[in-house]
């Protein structure tokens, strides 16, 4: 039979997950001649054989591929003329051409190298890096493609005879796993105390965190993407010292635990959060807590719901083990600075957080923050996009005309770099607001420039002038003479949420409502109805202005807010009001806030909807003053009564939507915190329902505020019952987060 050669192009996540020696192997099994290579679009393929085994190949390749691998396109060619290849080899990697492989997110320690974590008669038993081609970090370590050993923070580590077999065996679980090491060859752990004095290294090391941990210390442990906090999270006292020392007074922590089996003793899981959680991502998930468990009130104070995630290094899983009892593991950073990578950086940095720092000497190149998940049902929503997603692109639903860079928001950022028909989207930068969050920002830019040889055409940044990222890419566009186009919030949200859907050109009602973003006029919008497509946009209806009392502050301040509407609405007779809010001021504050608010010094407009939940917790006492963003809707999420189904009047004017009938219902039930707090959210939903079907257009939800897990699922169940087309976010997060992929819409070829 006449033999054809055929060269097949992968591209996807295609490299650093045994694509090259699972290609061998099969070859080998197939009597193909030829070589595989990875280049800078993902794996090469040349081989000859029969037609017939050819086309089993290429059939083969696609159904058995590696469990991590994706193939996103390929390309199959086949020729006459033979190159005459006498065997099949796996050729070294081609350096040559445009970057654009697939890098992969870091992954969760795989079945089979956990049981050998734990086989005494392994030679890796207890070693905290065991790793193989499906498993382990990868995004995490690497400097540039293509994915080689090489190219990553493994580089400095020199194989002994052991690794260097298993990784240059074709038949081996670690052929070519780029981070192979063992307790001879491989990187090692070292415990210090918080003022840099040696202790111990490897096993005795974790030994005796264990024991600190559960004495009460707090302990800080150098993970896959960063350093994490760690503490007996059954124990108060150990929990509260840990908020103390980060001046984190009631943010929930994450908690993670030895097993699924443990966190059901502390959490009631739906199948879709238990399939989550196992997941080799290894997500935080936020899941509905068990009342009357050991767990300590204050990791989630007031809060029925905690994040749960499982150990995803080895280091985790033989600390885990160890300790067998749930521990609080929240990223380490000082306030609004990016998480702690480096092993110097955590001495200077943590020692006022911690007591005891393990370190190890395999470097972080690229920091990455947990992702933090929920599930509606089967839905999965995305409260941060970050370790095990990115840097995976997502398709884009046209072809952009422009290699485009977005830089996000200011707060919670994620920058991408879009290109053809995909968009590689950042790990979670953070908020904006310090200089090492904005030199990790830039340095993100950059490491995402390198690894794909990318350079923008244009430049996709915020409305708001004062943004930082506004200002980087004003600097950098005048700087490399590329375009910037500013698109405003809102309009960004709208598009992020029809591009997660991949939806077509066509109008789509966007109700964006979230806690702050600049609107075209100069106000602080946040409660927006937009129509939108990729081309423009129209503001068809809002929520009434009121006045934000002290800028800033009435951000952290829901009595500010509430003030204000008061107000608003009663103007002088509000001393005679008997409302908790009022309560929360002394006679003085409240003198000179009503003349602030009286006289409009420093108070700007808003349209809010996050302010306007602000304003209700105020009023029914829930929180007067937060100590977090978004901590008066998670609040109130508990206090919801599904058996509530009415809901407060509400009007329009114009374009306008009037607030002031939902508060004076608000405050009428405001003995009764759970009525007022359930019709005000029916109340949300009825609006959003009464305009969808006035507008007759599918409705896209984006904006923080939809991360409030009631409000989102009614609107979901109500959506169905009403035959309303509602789209929510699939792929990104519905807060600023998911800003960076929107501000890709308007270059697409439409
Ligand atoms: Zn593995
Ligand atoms: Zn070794
Ligand atoms: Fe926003």
């Amino acid at each position: 039979m006449l033999n054809r050669r055929v060269v097949i192009k992968l591209s996807g996540a295609v490299q650093g997950v045994g694509f090259r020696p699972f290609v061998y192997n099969l070859a080998n099994k197939l009597g193909i001649k030829g070589y595989v290579l990875n280049n800078g679009k993902g794996v090469y393929i040349e081989a000859e054989g029969s037609e017939e085994s050819l086309k089993d190949f290429i059939i083969r390749i696609n159904l058995e591929k590696p469990p991590l691998s994706n193939i996103f396109s390929q390309e199959v060619e086949f020729f006459n003329n033979l190159k005459n290849f006498t065997d099949f080899q796996i050729v070294h990697s081609d350096e040559k051409g445009l970057k654009e492989a697939f890098i992969l997110p870091d992954i969760s320690v795989c079945d089979e190298c956990l049981k050998e974590l734990f086989d005494k008669n392994n030679r890796r038993y207890l070693y905290p890096f065991i790793t193989c081609t499906n498993c382990g970090p990868r995004f995490s370590i690497i400097e540039s493609l293509p994915y080689d050993r090489e190219n990553t923070t493994m580089k400095t580590f020199k194989m002994c005879p052991d690794c260097e077999e298993e990784y240059n065996n074709p038949a081996n679980r670690r052929f070519h796993a780029q981070p192979n090491g063992c307790s001879i060859c491989g990187p090692q752990i070292f415990l210090y105390t918080k003022e840099r004095e040696y202790i111990s290294e490897g096993f005795n090391s974790l030994n005796h965190i264990k024991n600190a941990i559960l004495e009460g210390k707090v302990v800080a442990v150098k993970g896959i993407g960063g350093f994490h906090l760690v503490c007996d999270a059954t124990n108060d006292d150990a929990v509260r010292t840990l908020r103390d020392r980060k001046k984190r007074l009631e943010k929930p922590f994450a908690i993670m635990f030895k097993d699924i089996d443990s966190i059901k003793r502390y959490a009631d899981l739906t199948l879709y959060e238990e399939i989550g959680i196992l997941f080799p991502e290894r997500p935080i998930v936020l899941v509905k807590r068990k009342e009357k468990t050991d767990l300590s009130n204050y990791v989630a104070p007031d809060i029925d719901k905690i994040g749960v995630f499982l150990p995803y290094s080895p280091i985790h899983y033989i600390l885990l083990h160890l300790i067998d009892k749930p521990v609080v593991m929240t990223s380490a950073n000082l306030s609004d600075e990016p998480i702690v990578k480096d092993n110097e950086e955590a001495f200077e940095k943590l020692s006022n957080f911690t007591d005891y720092i393990l370190i190890h000497n395999r470097d972080i190149r690229n920091r990455v923050d947990d992702s933090v998940i929920f599930f509606i049902e089967d839905r999965r929503f995305f409260i941060r996009r970050s370790r095990g997603y990115a840097p995976l692109p997502l398709k884009l639903p046209y072809k952009l005309k422009k290699r485009v860079l977005t830089v996000g928001g200011h707060q919670k950022v994620t920058i991408g770099i879009g290109f053809d028909d995909k968009i590689f989207l950042s790990q979670h930068i953070g908020d904006l607001e310090t200089f090492s969050s904005r030199q990790s920002f830039e340095d993100i830019v950059y490491t995402f420039f390198n690894l794909y040889e990318f350079f923008p055409d244009v430049v996709v940044s915020d409305l708001h002038p004062g943004y930082y990222s506004t200002i980087w890419a004003e600097e950098f566009s005048e700087k490399h003479n590329t375009q910037h186009i500013k698109i405003q919030h809102h309009y960004a949200h709208g598009l992020s949420v029809m591009i997660d859907n991949l939806l077509e050109n066509r109008d789509v009602l966007s109700i964006c409502w979230d806690g702050t973003g600049y609107g075209i006029d100069g106000n602080i919008w946040g409660g927006e109805f937009l129509i939108t497509n990729y081309h423009s946009f129209k503001r068809v209806l809002h929520f009434d202005y009121f006045k934000l009392i002290g800028g800033e502050k009435a951000v952290k301040e829901p009595r500010r807010v509430a003030l204000s509407i008061l107000m608003d609405m009663y103007k002088e007779k509000i001393l005679s009001l008997n409302i908790p809010t009022l309560k929360a001021f002394s006679e003085r504050e409240l003198e000179n806030l009503n003349k602030a608010y009286t006289r409009s010094i420093n108070t700007p407009l808003s349209s809010s909807v996050g302010r306007l939940f602000d304003a209700v917790a105020s009023i029914l006492d829930i929180r007067q003053v937060l100590s977090f963003e978004g901590q008066s809707g998670m609040i109130m999420e508990r206090l919801y009564d599904s058996s509530i189904k009415d809901f407060y009047r509400f009007s329009m004017k114009g374009n306008v939507l009037d607030w002031r009938e939902i508060f004076e219902g608000v405050i009428k039930d405001r003995e009764n915190k759970s009525l007022a707090v359930s019709r005000f959210i029916n109340t949300l939903v009825e609006i959003v329902l009464r305009i969808a079907k006035y507008y007759q257009l599918p409705v896209g939800i984006s904006g923080g505020v939809f991360q409030n897990k009631v409000l989102t699922q009614l609107l979901i169940e109500k959506s169905i019952k009403e035959k309303i087309k509602l789209y929510t976010h699939k792929n990104v997060p519905p807060n600023d987060g998911g800003l960076s992929l929107g501000q890709c819409g308007t270059i697409f070829e439409t």
